[in-house]
C-alpha cells in the first residue's frame, strides 16, 4: 500500500513512522510511505507557506499555491484526505476501509488551517480525530497511519492479532492478563488458567459485552442491543437480569 503525506513538518512524520510496527512495515516494503515537504514546492526565497487571512482576524492561513504544486507534482494516490476538526470522525471502520485500498493521501494543515480553495478543488475527503483542536494535522495523520498501517497484511507479526480487538464486532475488548497469576494478592481469573478453551472463549465474550455495557453503552445501542444468546452468556458468568434492550 502507498500512503502519501503532505506536511510542512516531514521529519515529524518520518521519525514517528520509522519505529515500531509502522517502521517495520515500511522497512519490509509492505507500506510505501511517501512524505512530501510542502515548503519544497514554494517559489520565493523565504519558502512561504502561509499568509494573513483576507478579511482580517487572528493567525495565518496556508496558501494554495504550494499545496496545489506539491500535490500536482506528485499525482498521489486518492482519496486525498484533509485532516481537520470539521471532518467526519475517524474510527475503526474507516481504518478498515482504508486498509483494503491500494493507497490514499493525507494533507496536514497548520496555522488557522488551509485556504478554502484547497478544500473545494483539491481534496477528496475530510477527517477529524475528535472534537479537539490540535496545532497541526501531523499528529492526526500519524493516528490514521498507525490505525490503517497495522491492519495491512504483513505489518503485524501475528495475523490474528487484530481479530478480537475492540470494535471488531461492535464490542470493546475483554480484559487481558499475563504472568504472574498472583500479584499483590490479586488473582488472574481461574477460568483463564483452566485450559478449557471453549469456556475461555465464552468468558471473554461475556466480558467484552460487560465492558462495553459499562464503558460504551452507545456501541451496544448502535449494534441493536444484545441478543438473547448474549444475555444468557452474561447470566452464565454471574450477571443478574442482563439488559437485552438499551
Ligand atoms: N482554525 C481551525 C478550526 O478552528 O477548526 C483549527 C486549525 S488547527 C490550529 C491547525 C490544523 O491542525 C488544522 O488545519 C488541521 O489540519 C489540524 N487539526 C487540528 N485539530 C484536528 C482534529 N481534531 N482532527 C484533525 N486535524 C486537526
Amino acid at each position: 500500500m502507498r500512503i502519501d503525506v503532505f506536511t510542512i513538518f516531514p521529519e515529524l512524520i518520518n521519525q514517528a513512522t520509522s519505529i515500531s510496527v509502522i517502521g517495520r512495515g515500511r522497512q519490509a516494503g509492505v507500506l510505501d510511505l511517501k512524505i512530501h515537504d510542502i515548503r519544497e514546492s514554494t517559489t520565493d526565497t523565504h519558502r512561504t507557506v502561509d499568509d494573513a487571512p483576507f478579511g482580517g482576524g487572528a493567525g495565518m492561513v496556508m496558501k494554495p499555491e504550494p499545496v496545489f504544486a506539491a500535490v500536482e507534482a506528485t499525482n498521489p494516490p486518492r482519496p486525498l484526505i484533509y485532516l481537520t476538526p470539521a471532518g467526519r470522525q475517524f474510527n475503526q471502520k474507516m481504518a478498515q476501509d482504508l486498509a483494503t485500498t491500494d493507497g490514499f493521501s493525507l494533507l496536514c494543515g497548520r496555522y488557522e488551517g488551509i485556504d478554502e480553495r484547497i478544500r473545494e478543488h483539491l481534496i477528496d475527503d475530510e477527517v477529524s480525530v475528535g472534537d479537539v483542536v490540535l496545532a497541526g494535522g501531523e499528529v492526526p495523520a500519524l493516528l490514521v497511519l498507525e490505525a490503517v498501517g497495522r491492519l495491512i497484511e504483513g505489518v503485524l507479526g501475528n495475523e490474528d492479532s487484530t481479530e478480537d480487538e475492540s470494535f471488531s464486532d461492535g464490542l470493546l475488548e475483554y480484559p487481558q492478563y499475563t504472568r504472574p497469576a498472583e500479584f499483590r494478592d490479586w488473582q488472574v481469573p481461574e477460568i483463564l488458567r483452566s485450559g478449557n478453551h471453549e469456556q475461555v472463549k465464552k468468558w471473554r465474550k461475556a466480558q467484552a459485552i460487560r465492558t462495553t455495557l459499562n464503558h460504551r453503552p452507545d456501541l451496544i445501542k448502535s449494534r441493536g442491543g444484545i441478543t438473547l444468546e448474549e444475555a444468557a452468556l452474561l447470566e452464565e458468568f454471574g450477571e443478574q437480569n442482563p439488559p437485552t434492550q438499551l
